[in-house]
């Protein structure tokens, strides 16, 4: 997951790296006032997590106050590579003399993180390296040792920065550590006329891994393309949406990836992959029920469990319980095996649903499931 500049831009400050006095707004307004307190003069800055907002227009210097709130209601809402500008940064300027590139980034081939850094910053990375691919220096760095100062000296003089980088190489090495990050980026690192050095633009990308660690960023930044993924990720289900019309929901990975295989061999789509793990309480399955309800595609649902630490009567519970707390309107076909599975079948045979069928066979309950999902 990606934040936002001005989040990392937090995070910097925090781990001692000097940035530019800088606030965030939603509002035109407000941007006046902000550019008042940061001194009049200020840069706009679209903040989406996307690269080159510069040349796209998204970075925009303003002379004085009432220039800052113009620019900012120029910016706010305007389309940025796909990503639409819902707030602003406005920054103080600062006069720069030279711009560095400086990145550290997690190269899973090679078992190691990867400093990259040119002494040639402000554009894209990219282009420098395939124009002069010289100027880009490229040095791994053992994750056990870290970024010490000696590493750090190697690393600026390698690609040709001044020696007071060195700290900032230091310091943003303790933002990848501590942040549990797999990108931080600074582009530009900049000395100024007064020679100072500074992080002008930053990005981070947090390891997903160690989300529940950071909890800070809330559900905020995590971007889902998909409504349903949303609503599924909010209800902490472990959910992707696919394009068909039976809806899917199993016990374990494997299980659910053959379950949309025994769909897909009958002749109908899966709308999604759901796994409700080891914990097919009655909570999880209303909440995983109520998800796949809500998408307009799904015709028919099957819940395909093998019972095993959870037995299939727990499961059952959890359906029937399930069935109370969200209203079943669509076919719903239940294969349960392994554990307790006849106690399962009898606890739903008693509800006695008039949507729910029960299978033997996961070859049955599928078949089952695409026909209903099908026939009309
Ligand atoms: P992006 O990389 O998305 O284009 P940047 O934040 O790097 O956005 O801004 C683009 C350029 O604008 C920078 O390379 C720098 O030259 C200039 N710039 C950005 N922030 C400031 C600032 N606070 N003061 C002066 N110039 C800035
Ligand atoms: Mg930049």
């Amino acid at each position: 997951m990606d934040l936002y500049e001005h989040q990392a831009r937090e995070l910097f400050e925090e781990h001692g790296i000097v940035v530019p006095r800088a606030e965030v707004t939603d509002s035109p307004k407000e941007a006046r006032e902000i550019a008042r307190r940061l001194g009049g003069r200020v840069v706009v800055k679209a903040q989406v997590k996307i690269g080159g907002r510069g040349k796209a227009g998204g970075v925009e210097f303003a002379a004085d106050p009432a220039a800052a709130e113009l620019t900012a209601r120029q910016i706010l809402g305007m389309d940025i590579k796909g990503h639409t500008v819902g707030k602003v940064m406005l920054a103080q300027p600062v006069d720069i003399e030279s711009e560095f590139y400086v990145s550290y980034v997690l190269d899973r081939a090679a078992g190691r993180f990867l400093a990259i850094a040119s002494a040639e910053g402000g554009m894209e990375i990219e282009e420098v390296a395939a124009s002069r691919p010289e100027a880009v220096a490229r040095i791994h760095i053992d994750p056990a040792e870290g970024v010490t100062s000696a590493k750090a000296s190697e690393i600026a003089e390698a690609a040709g920065l001044p020696p007071q980088t060195v700290d900032v190489l230091v310091r943003l090495w303790e933002v990848l550590v501590r942040e549990d990050a797999v990108l931080v980026e600074v582009n530009p690192l900049v000395r100024t006329e007064q020679g100072q050095i500074l992080a002008l633009d930053g990005k981070v990308t947090l390891d997903d891994n160690a989300r529940f660690r950071q909890a800070r960023w809330g559900a905020d930044h995590v971007e889902h393309a998909d409504a349903l993924e949303a609503a599924a990720a909010a209800k902490g289900l472990n959910y992707v949406k696919l394009d068909g019309e039976v809806g899917i929901i199993g016990n374990g990975a494997g299980l659910v990836m053959s379950t949309l295989d025994a769909v897909a061999g009958c002749g109908a789509r899966p709308a999604n992959f759901l796994d409700i793990g080891g914990g097919a309480s009655a909570r999880i399955m209303a909440d995983g029920l109520s998800v796949i309800l809500s998408d307009p595609a799904v015709k028919s649902v099957f819940v395909n469990v093998f019972g095993g630490i959870t037995a299939c009567d727990a499961v059952a519970d959890g359906i029937v319980q399930a069935l109370d707390a969200v209203q079943l309107t669509k076919p719903l076909v239940v294969r349960l095996d392994g554990n307790n599975a006849a106690r399962g079948h009898a606890i739903l045979d008693e509800r006695a649903h008039p949507l729910v069928q029960q299978a033997t066979t996961m070859d049955g309950a599928a078949s089952r499931a695409a026909r209903l999902a099908t026939a009309n």
